[in-house]
């Protein structure tokens, strides 16, 4: 695995290797080394979820790679944050995933405060 990785980075262009170019791009990320950022803890409320998105956005947003990263992600049906969209995003945009993480909990504390109002 290693070298077959090591072959697809030592290619020279896009062209004569689309492969590389895939895995090029992620080394331009603004979010490497940030993962905790990007992906849920176990159990993580609604409310430290919404900051913890809010916080990876704004690193998205200056990321140079934001438009590949997005066209993966959605082709993928990634788990994560991935490009300005959460798994939920891109699950109610089409890209569907089979279990988008806190959409129940985001729907429980919904349906909670709604019924808090009534
Ligand atoms: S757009 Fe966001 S998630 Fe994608 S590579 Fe850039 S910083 Fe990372």
């Amino acid at each position: 695995m290693i070298n077959s990785t090591l072959r697809l980075l030592d290619s020279d262009t896009e062209a004569s290797n689309p492969v590389a170019a895939a895995v090029d791009w992620k080394l331009e990320a603004a979010c490497r080394g940030q993962l905790a950022l990007f992906f849920a803890r176990k159990a993580e409320r609604p409310e430290a979820r919404a900051r913890r998105e809010a916080k990876a956005k704004r690193v998205c947003d200056d990321c140079p790679v934001f438009e590949e990263c997005r066209t993966i992600a959605r082709a993928n049906c990634e788990y994560g944050y991935w490009a300005g969209e959460s798994e939920e995003d891109r699950h109610v945009l089409g890209f569907r995933v089979t279990a988008p993480i806190g959409l129940r909990a985001r729907l429980a504390d919904q349906e909670k405060r709604e019924n808090k109002s009534a």
